[in-house]
């Protein structure tokens, strides 16, 4: 998964390249940088790999939602709906712009479930974020066609499926808007930053805008910028830019050596007729960043968990259900409505109701399913190794079950 598995030369040459100008800053002193601009690099290498009209950098994925959903005109009161399994970041991004995180149901794509979507749509509701969790997307066509119904605008948090497409197009290029985040754990590196994604010219102006104090950008002089609207701080640095620079040229062999791993890897798995796989919608390319698999119950998946434990090979293996950043299950900061400053009723009334909410469909999913996350530089050997010792784990655990039925 992590393009920081294969830093090296390329990524000390472009850092090399900025340390030599000590321009920092990615806009503004045109003589002194002597014609190095890597985040605006960066941001035209985004565009063509990933085939979108533009591209705006940030200084993390959660600034490219906040971004994003800024620059898409959602604010106080709307509701934004999405999956019940993400990352933190997602509603985080929507609760700080003043709209109300609708949570939802996830089917087996470990993704928006598209019929909760439309029974979860009010009044108030503006925008629907599909979270394409763990390399892999939600059904997009069933989701636009919702969103064209009910006049409603998709921002698609891609942060985790850099390389992922689904119908020939990138992931993240779909929607309205979409993000990546290139954080340090991510398929491509910054160590931080992001980019917000659009083929909608006045969605990127104010993408732009907004993450540089509102500036206009318009002329040469910095200072005699205008400031159209209000805006914040969520600009990337040059450093950052030229890591992710190095990066992305790279991504290519990042994602041959991570679909050959994770194929290698799932035929051991496929050896038990009891584990099936997360459904990648039809027409979906995933960028395989995980292998997601599920096995008959809760109580069987615990006990491959525990014996995996035990075994000294869970790492790297991720059971979301009791995770602390990316199920609800363990979310009490959320449900509790505890925040540092205060929030809105219509924000805290909604968050206070999670508590009494259940979501029984996406436990049961997700109470079955383990992540395996997709090294870039495991040998043949190291997959055989570990897919042999993951298959022993779960037939022992399978036949004992048997046993005890
Ligand atoms: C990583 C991630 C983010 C946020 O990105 P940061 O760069 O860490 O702020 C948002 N959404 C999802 C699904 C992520 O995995």
């Amino acid at each position: 998964m992590p393009g920081f598995e294969l830093f090296g030369a390329e990524e000390r040459k472009e850092v090399n390249d900025v340390l030599e100008t000590g321009i920092l800053m990615r806009y503004g002193f045109d003589g002194p940088r002597k014609g190095i601009w890597k985040a605006k690099e960066l941001e035209t290498a985004i565009t063509e790999i990933f085939g979108c009209g533009y591209a705006q950098l940030t200084s993390s994925g959660t600034a490219a939602l906040i971004t994003a959903l800024a620059a898409l005109h959602i604010g106080a009161g709307d509701e934004v709906i999405m999956p019940v399994f993400t990352f933190v970041a997602s509603f985080e991004a929507v609760l700080s712009v003043g709209a109300v995180p609708v949570l939802v149901d996830v089917d087996e794509t470990l993704t928006l479930k598209p019929e909760a979507v439309r029974a979860a749509i009010t009044s108030k509701t503006k925008c629907i974020m599909p979270v394409h969790m763990c390399g892999s997307m939600a059904d997009l066509d069933a989701l636009t066609k919702i969103c064209t119904e009910h006049k409603l605008v998709l921002l698609e948090d891609a942060c985790q499926s850099i390389g992922g497409s689904y119908k020939g197009r990138s992931l993240g290029t779909i929607g309205n808007a979409g993000t990546f985040s290139f954080d340090f754990v991510k398929m491509i590196t910054c160590a931080e930053g992001g980019v917000v994604m659009t083929n909608d010219k006045e969605v990127y102006i104010k993408s732009d805008g907004y993450t540089d104090h509102g500036h206009d950008h318009a002329g040469i002089d910095r200072g005699a910028d205008l400031h159209p609207f209000i805006g914040n701080n969520f600009r990337i640095s040059e450093l950052h830019a030229a890591v992710g620079l190095a990066q992305i040229r790279k991504l290519g062999t990042f994602l041959s050596l991570q679909k050959n791993n994770n194929k290698t890897l799932r035929a051991y798995l496929q050896r038990i007729p009891d584990i099936s796989f997360r459904v990648v919608p039809e027409g979906g390319d995933d960028s395989c960043s995980f292998l997601s698999w599920f096995l008959p119950t809760e109580e069987i998946t615990k006990a491959v968990v525990a014996e995996m434990k035990l075994q000294g090979i869970l790492a790297g293996n991720f059971y979301w259900y009791v995770n602390n950043w990316h199920y609800l299950s363990k979310w009490d900061h959320l449900k509790n409505a505890t925040t540092l400053n205060a929030i809105s009723e219509v924000q805290k009334s909604a968050l206070l109701k999670l508590k009494v909410t259940t979501f029984p469909a996406s436990d049961a999913i997700m109470s079955r399913c383990i992540s395996t996350a997709i090294s870039l530089v495991w040998t043949e050997e190291q997959i055989r190794e570990k897919g042999e010792k993951m298959v022993a784990v779960i037939k022992k655990v399978l036949q004992e079950k048997r046993q005890q039925a």
